[in-house]
């Protein structure tokens, strides 16, 4: 039992934190509750099973953040990426993909290998022995999601996810808008100026309720049912509740002066607040939405100084279990409070197959090596997997913590290259450049 490595999970996540693992040289067993146990959401016992998209969106490895991370993940050997890549749909420039076969390939590939053994079992709770990587992801079967619940404590795991939109910094207009806290809140000049306020005068907002009241709405899925909470019911349901519940809500005005019209006093103000460290993502304070995301960009440029906004994500709410990682794991995903426990995957808090897919490769690596007595160095930050892990385990807000896809806001700015639009296809370019130099030298030393 101690000798191998145990992953809890055959999605995503631990199908590649299995092969990776493996392929170094560790015995491993994955636990798969399918197909005795179900999910909404699930059709098949295959391993790797794509819930919903066929899709694994942009390939393109040199202007894009998911390509980047397709490009890393083939660079390290890759088990979803091969196996994507082999049954491969023509989409443009997107990564779609027959779902059935590539799921089939997977699991084939997974139950041929010879360090790797699959048991059709639920696991309900968190061993204390042992080394095991639990990558159970959005559906977490109830009884674990209890054990996890009980060992992490009940505000560090959730259920449904309430994502408000989040913009990069450098395409929000700052002659619209102005940084500042409501009342001037706060003991520093950075607490004191913590957000970026943009206006409304009356017939805007007005303008702005009807769009929203318009605009198309996703439903939940068959069996994701949820009720809201009031602290995080989507925009446009309050907007539904009545025409000024807004502006006593999230967008209230109060406490707060622009200074580019001092004289004048705003109807309503959308408020945006740091998303990370770096300072280069905001999120848009209350905005989590279930409007499609076509009639989100429509409805958020509206707003006064996000004319031309470049969102990092889109809103959302779904039915989804994750864990607070920032105070959860350390850089190496394990549980700070029972190291022999890794998470991997979208319980860890990030969103989508490939996300997903990329930490469950590098938690497989970490533990692999953990077993086999290796040193294994920090991912670099500058690639697009250190990117999203050092995203998760620290430079999110802990507080506001919300599932994150992989983006450039996410990467260290480049020095000497032009914000803004007009220099976007140079920083990204440059970026992804410097990721794939830093993420082939990790490689090489791992
Ligand atoms: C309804 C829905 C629609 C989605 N649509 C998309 C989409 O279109 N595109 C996209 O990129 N992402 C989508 N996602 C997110 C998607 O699920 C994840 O991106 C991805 O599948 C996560 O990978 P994972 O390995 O973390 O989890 P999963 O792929 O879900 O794998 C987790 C595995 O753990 C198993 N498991 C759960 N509990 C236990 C237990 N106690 N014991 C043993 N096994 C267990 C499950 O059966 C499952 O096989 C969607 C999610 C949901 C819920």
């Amino acid at each position: 039992m101690t000798d191998s490595l145990h992953i809890v999970g055959g999605g995503m996540a631990g199908s590649e934190a299995a092969w990776q693992a493996a392929e170094m040289g560790v015995d491993v067993v994955i636990h798969e509750m399918r197909p005795k146990v179900g999910t909404f959401a699930h059709q098949t016992g295959n391993l790797a099973e794509m819930v919903c998209s066929n899709s694994f969106r942009s390939d393109d490895d040199e202007q894009n953040a998911v390509g980047l991370l397709h490009w890393e993940m083939r660079a390290a050997g890759g088990l979803i990426m091969s196996s994507a890549d082999a049954h491969r749909l023509p989409a443009g420039g997107a990564l779609a993909v027959d779902r059935d076969p590539f799921a089939e390939t997977v699991t084939n590939r997974l139950r041929n290998h010879p360090r790797i053994s699959v048991t059709e079992e639920e696991v309900t709770d968190l061993p204390k022995d042992g080394q095991w990587i639990f990558a159970t992801g959005p559906l977490t079967s109830p009884a674990l999601g209890e054990a996890i619940r009980h060992q992490t404590g009940a505000d560090s795991l959730a259920f449904f996810d309430a994502i408000a939109p989040i913009v990069y910094a450098d395409t929000i207009d700052m002659r619209r808008a102005w940084l500042q806290s409501r009342y001037d809140k706060g003991e520093t000049e950075e607490e004191r100026t913590a957000y970026i306020n943009c206006p409304m005068d009356r017939d805007q907002y007005e303008a702005f309720i009807d769009a929203l009241l318009a605009a198309d709405k996703t439903e939940f899925h068959e069996g994701e049912t949820a009720t809201y909470f009031d602290g995080c019911l989507p925009i446009e349901v309050m907007a539904e509740r009545g025409r000024e519940t807004l502006r006593h809500g999230p967008m209230k005005p109060v406490g707060l002066t622009n200074p580019h019209q001092p004289d004048v006093k705003p109807y309503a103000v959308v408020q945006l607040r740091r998303d990370n460290a770096l300072g280069t993502l905001y999120n848009i304070v209350g905005f989590q939405t279930k409007m499609k995301y076509g009639a989100q960009t429509s409805v958020f440029r509206m707003i006064p100084g996000l004319e031309e906004a470049g969102f990092a994500r889109l809103g959302g709410i779904h039915r989804n279990t994750f864990i607070n990682s920032p105070t959860l794991l350390d850089s190496q995903m394990r549980l700070r409070s029972r190291p022999n426990i890794r998470f991997a995957g979208q319980i860890t808090g990030v969103e989508g197959y490939v996300e997903s897919a990329a930490m469950g490769l590098l938690a497989g690596r970490f533990a692999a090596a953990e077993m086999l007595g290796r040193d294994i160095a920090e991912v670099p930050h500058d690639s697009a997997m250190g990117a999203l892990i050092h995203h998760i385990t620290g430079g999110a807000d802990a507080k506001t913590f919300q599932p994150m896809n992989v983006n450039f806001g996410l990467f260290r700015p480049v020095d000497g290259l032009k914000g803004g639009r007009r220099g976007r296809k140079d920083r990204y370019k440059a970026y992804t450049d410097r990721a794939k130099a830093a993420w082939n030298d990790w490689l090489s030393h791992s």
